[in-house]
């Protein structure tokens, strides 16, 4: 039977489409904030908001904190997702709707399920566990703004004072069960060529030729697929004005990520070495940076988070299997605060365009998978 989008009848989904509906692009999370922190004050919990990331908006918020204590012993557990979106394409609003056991956005605009699908799964959950006073081992909830613009939410976080012993942090696309245990380091690398702009017609040998030097240093970096846990790649090249000037200023920017720190610091020093090298054949100067873009991790071997979503999983009759992703998410940098933290897939699918899709029953596993954890994670 075919199920329309107003009248979803299944309170999971209709959570779900009510958070899809709001618009959340990064530093305008106002609204969806403002709808979870009332979703979770009516369970009778306290909800901290940190402050805001974007203020310069207007409809700028902070990450939410709420925490509930736990009624048996056990481990307590901290559950995360974050609350913005990519921007829309074309400024288009977002039009949430729900066929055939297949939520998906009939405008240009992204649904949102990455990572609203998690936030429905979470607070839903959180319901249950309080509505049926289900024994647990305490439960705080993270819920960040700013991911995608640079996991800024996380880097300003109080994971370090969380009573939580690990956590989850429901934010990866394939099937639900899909458990993300290595994640590579990654550094930019950005470089501006200095050199000296003269007539090329008239006086070339005035000139001290930027473009020149920054595609002798991109010619001789290795690029691409390294090995099999490491990329590299220059994204961006800019400069020069006219084809009749000395180019004065060149700019580029590329990054390498690994997941072994060793070669990603080996690649970096062999892109700055190509870079310099580069800079002192044409004799121009050269203004470097490199900045560590997030840190990764490496769950390979197990660990406590792995440990309890497996099973987790296994108790909720749904299948597992360990990945490995070649992106970053907010994850890497609660495990760089010191907070083990594992990320899940959560069934989202062509996330970041206006095709992304999420099933009705990706929602219903995600959401069997909390309560299970929940389970697993009591004494
Ligand atoms: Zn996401």
């Amino acid at each position: 039977m075919r199920q329309d989008s107003l009248a979803a009848e299944d309170p999971l989904v209709d959570l779900f489409l009510d958070l899809a509906r709001i618009p959340s692009p990064t530093g305008h999370e106002r609204s969806v904030v403002d709808f979870l922190t009332t979703r979770l004050r009516g369970l009778g919990l306290e909800v901290e908001e940190g402050e805001a990331l974007y203020p310069e908006s207007g409809s700028s918020a902070g990450n939410l904190y709420c925490r509930l204590a736990g009624s048996v012993p056990g481990i307590p557990i901290m559950l995360s997702a974050h609350s913005d979106t990519v921007p829309y394409e074309d400024e288009a609003l977002p039009d949430p709707v729900f066929e055939d056991g297949v939520l998906r956005s009939r405008s240009r605009s992204v649904l949102g399920a990455d990572d609203k699908a998690a936030l429905a799964a979470i607070v839903y959950a959180l319901e249950q566990v309080i509505h049926n006073s289900l024994p647990q081992a305490g439960i705080e909830l993270l819920l960040t703004v700013g991911e995608e613009g640079g996991l800024r939410g996380a880097k300003i976080s109080n994971v370090e004072s969380m009573a939580a012993e690990c956590g989850f942090c429901l934010d990866s696309t394939g099937p639900v069960g899909g458990v993300i245990v290595r994640s590579p380091w990654q550094k930019t690398v950005s470089a501006e060529f200095i050199g000296k702009s003269a007539h090329a017609g008239v006086v070339p040998e005035e000139g001290r030729n930027a473009v020149a030097a920054a595609a002798r240093a991109v010619a001789a970096m290795k690029l691409g697929r390294l090995d099999d846990e490491t990329t590299a790649n220059i994204g961006v090249i800019k400069g020069g004005e006219a084809a009749n000037v000395v180019p004065d200023r060149c700019a580029i920017l590329g990054e390498a990520r690994s997941h072994n720190q060793d070669k990603l610091e080996k690649q970096v020093s062999a892109m700055i070495e190509a870079i310099n090298l580069a800079a002192a054949g044409e004799e121009v100067d050269v203004e470097l940076k490199v900045v560590d873009e997030f840190h990764g991790f490496d769950f390979s071997q197990g660990g406590l988070p792995i440990d309890l979503a497996e099973r987790a999983f296994k108790r909720a009759g749904i299948e597992t299997r360990r990945t490995s992703t070649g992106g970053g998410s907010d994850v890497n940098v609660f495990n760089l605060m010191g907070l083990d933290c594992v990320n899940l897939a959560t069934g989202m699918e062509k996330v970041h365009t206006p095709d992304e899709y999420i099933s009705a029953e990706s929602l219903h596993q995600m959401n069997a998978f909390i309560l299970a954890l929940v389970e697993v994670a009591r004494a």
